[in-house]
């Protein structure tokens, strides 16, 4: 059952909607309570497709971003902020519901000693990757079978900083909804477009796609400053940690290219070679 204090048929509220309701919650063996505890295990998410995010202001900046709210778990204790009880205020007139929460709830549901004041449940969004627009010149980054969750959300965090237009995963890939990527992408999570498909899909995509399509590789034999980027639209492709880019994913690229190393690391960890790339591929657009 998905953590809902109320019945709602759809993810789309009405113009007009009810408030939502107001509980304290004082023991983790509340079944409210268990069944946002469950949000950690990828099988509830994906039942209930709903998520956690920690921390008022990322709350806050996800309602503005207009993502949709189910719960909040507000810090009881921590009430007397104003910004927190205006939160709390805000959730419920947008018809979601507010748990005000003792510190060992909190704890318990963040499964860590310091828990924000604020956590929400909401629903999870993905794009479809047709409709992610890349403009003239945008950048699309295209990661094959991500497994770490670390990265994915360093990744999405760093998409953000520097303007690409989404992020999209590529075959059986890590839940950019667990706890940890969502914690790792420090808000992005609800800024940048996600698009998930699988390798058959992205290479139809791949196929009538005008830009440029670049892949990085450990055998690549051009130097990563050298693509034109930023004249086109461009595919970023990023490869799997173990693994690297599939036979299939790497032969749909214009350039596979390559960022020179020495010393004695095989490659670099997967977030850092996409920050690289990243910044690389939107240098033309990025001033101070
Ligand atoms: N053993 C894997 C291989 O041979 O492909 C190493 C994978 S590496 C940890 C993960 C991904 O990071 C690579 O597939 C590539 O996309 C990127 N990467 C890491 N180091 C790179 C480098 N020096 N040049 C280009 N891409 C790199």
């Amino acid at each position: 059952m998905g953590v809902v204090l109320k019945d709602r048929e759809t993810s789309r509220r009405p113009d007009t909607v009810a408030p939502g309701r107001v509980k304290e919650v004082t023991s983790v063996s509340n079944p409210i309570v268990k069944d946002i505890r469950n949000l950690a295990l990828k099988k509830h998410r994906e039942e209930t497709g709903q998520f956690l995010a920690e921390g008022l202001k990322l709350v806050i900046d996800a309602l503005d971003a207009g993502w949709t709210l189910d719960t909040l778990i507000v810090a009881k204790s921590q009430l007397h902020s104003e910004l927190l009880a205006k939160t709390a205020a805000r959730t419920v007139a947008a018809g979601a519901d507010v748990l005000e929460a003792s510190d060992k709830v909190l704890t318990a549901i963040s499964r860590r000693d310091n828990p924000q004041s604020a956590i929400g449940v909401f629903r999870q969004k993905v794009s479809r990757l047709e409709r992610i627009d890349l403009g003239r010149d945008g950048l699309l980054v295209v990661l094959d079978r991500v497994r770490d969750p670390g990265n994915l959300g360093t990744i999405l965090r760093t998409a953000d900083a520097a303007g690409a237009k989404g992020v999209v995963l590529v075959g059986e890939s890590v839940d950019p909804f667990s706890l940890e990527a969502v914690r790792a992408t420090m808000g992005s999570i609800f800024a940048v477009p996600l698009a998930r498909v699988d390798e058959a899909g992205f290479l139809a995509f791949r196929k009538s796609f005008k830009g440029l399509v670049v892949g990085t590789h450990m055998r690549g034999e051009t130097d990563f400053r050298a693509p034109a980027y930023g004249a086109r639209p461009t595919l970023l492709l990023m490869g799997n940690e173990q693994a690297g880019l599939t036979e299939a994913l790497a032969g749909a690229c214009e350039a596979l290219v390559r960022i020179p190393q020495v010393g004695r690391a095989d490659s670099l960890n997967l977030a850092v070679a996409t920050g690289l790339m990243i910044f690389e591929a939107r240098r033309g657009s990025l001033k101070l």
